[in-house]
């Protein structure tokens, strides 16, 4: 290339992240030039997560996925929550009929096997990734943004529209001041996660699996978090475990614990330890998750800008609901570029559809529903210390109460629940919790 021809591309994608390489896909199959700039040294060499994939989204952009062999973990046909106690644990598990009837939509996959060929397919569909190139600011002119500046010599890159999918660290986001603010403490979560190799036999024999072909997802919630506003969880890869807990930022400063001490002492667990026990650490890792949803979105999109996934806080937290958001934002913001390429109009007023299609989709539809959540984790925070362990109480009386008088049994059950919270609270709680998840 002339030193002084400029590197132009019809949109810049930044970030190869599972919401940019969807997003770079589909711009490219529309037609467009595209460029996908990724700071890691490889799409997926900085990503991390939980996690199970949702196949319903990468359909979407892949409507031949199974002919393309992604590289997915085991599929999940056990999933719900499990409640521990100090010492016990409760399992309000569901498995078989609708969870494990075909097609199945959850997977569990390794974010750095994954996210390499997520963005191999995008090049397959004609985007160009430009890799170890971190974007740090943008070209302006008459105030609108045409391109990005990298940290590369003489590293300008052209674009009459930039995708950002940058991941929940939004500094460019915030550059442009379409993000209220940094993030928040009490709703942006520090997960800290272990990959354990165990060999596939181990797995299928401790988690009551028949094959290969069957995997568990669980949210796990009580004395995994210490009481804190958090949720643990566990996956089954083919022989791997990914087992995490994430607390927001602001609890774990709060109650001065130290997120490796958090998940030491959730993986030394009575109920937790066996599932474990003889594996082999594999990775390591923490990662924040934004949590703040709703209410922590930024502007959407300005003059020559569309901005997707962690990148715009769209994460539900309670389903564990962040990738699939991501995917679809992005699509949504690649059917907003090539909307604008056809009209020539790259104003915010031209990009501004970008909002009404996700408007038509679960995500802003969830996210609105659920936008009270942090703040009820906030005004509740012994939520997740009294209830989990009092289910372990009044479910281990109840079927431990033999030869007793049942109408005592029934009253030791509701004082163990009124010695942690009075009667009137907790119905409050529950109330107040039914209130934030219905989203009135
Ligand atoms: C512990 C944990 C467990 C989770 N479990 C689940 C789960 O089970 N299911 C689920 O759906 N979601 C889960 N999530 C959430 C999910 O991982 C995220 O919502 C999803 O990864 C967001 O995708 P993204 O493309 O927006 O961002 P990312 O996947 O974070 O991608 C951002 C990309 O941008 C790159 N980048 C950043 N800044 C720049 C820059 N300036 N220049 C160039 N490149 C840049 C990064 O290197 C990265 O590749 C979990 C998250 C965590 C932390």
């Amino acid at each position: 290339m002339d030193k002084n021809e400029k590197l132009e591309f019809d949109v810049i994608v930044v970030g190869a992240g599972l919401s940019g390489s969807a997003a770079a896909a589909i711009a490219a199959r529309g037609g467009l030039k595209v460029a996908i700039v990724e700071r890691g040294q490889n799409p997926g060499s900085k990503n991390y997560f939980g996690g199970a994939l949702y196949t319903h989204s990468l359909l979407e952009i892949y409507p031949d996925l199974w002919d393309r062999k992604p590289p997915l973990e085991r599929p999940v046909t056990e999933t719900g929550f499990w409640f521990l106690s100090k010492d016990g644990m409760v399992k309000t598990t569901v498995q078989g009929g609708k969870v494990n009837s075909q097609p199945i939509d959850a997977y569990v996959a390794l974010r750095a096997k994954f996210d390499a060929w997520w963005a191999e397919q995008a090049q397959k569909e004609g985007a160009f990734i430009i890799p170890k190139t971190l974007v740090v600011d943008f070209i302006r002119e008459n105030g609108k943004v045409v391109g990005v500046k990298t940290d590369r010599a003489q590293g300008e890159i052209y674009a009459p529209v930039v995708i950002i999918t940058e991941g929940v660290n939004n500094l460019l986001t915030q550059k442009l001041g379409l993000a209220k603010h940094d993030i928040q403490g009490d709703s942006a979560a520090l997960a800290v996660k272990q990959l354990i190799s165990l060999p596939a036999a181990t797995i299928n024999a401790r988690f009551g699996l028949t094959d290969n072909d069957h995997g568990v997802a669980m949210s796990v919630m009580g004395d995994v978090s210490m009481g804190l506003p958090g949720l643990g969880f566990m996956y089954t890869g083919v022989d791997c475990v990914s087992v995490g807990v994430g607390v927001t930022l602001e609890a774990l400063r709060e109650a001065h614990i130290k997120p490796y001490e958090l998940l030491q002492r959730y993986m030394n667990h009575p109920m937790i330890a066996p599932l474990l026990a003889g594996g082999r650490l594999m990775e390591y890792g923490a990662h924040i998750i934004p949590e703040g949803g709703w209410k922590d979105m930024p502007q959407l999109f300005t003059d020559g800008v569309l901005v997707a996934g962690d990148a715009a806080s769209m994460v539900n937290a309670l389903h564990w609901e962040g990738t699939n958001m991501a995917i679809v934002a992005g699509k949504c913001a690649a059917e907003t570029a090539i909307e604008a390429h056809q009209k020539k109009d790259f104003s915010a007023q031209g990009l501004s559809s970008y909002r009404a299609r996700l408007d038509q989709r679960f995500i802003m539809k969830d996210l609105h529903q659920y936008r009270n959540l942090s703040h009820f984790l906030k005004t509740h925070p012994d939520f997740m210390a009294i209830y989990p362990t009092f289910l372990n109480d009044a479910l281990g009386m109840f079927f431990t109460g033999f030869g007793k008088p049942k109408g005592q049994l029934y009253k030791d059950i509701l004082k163990s629940l009124t010695n942690r919270r009075p009667l009137l609270k907790a119905v409050g709680d529950i109330v107040a919790f039914g209130r934030t998840i219905i989203g009135i």
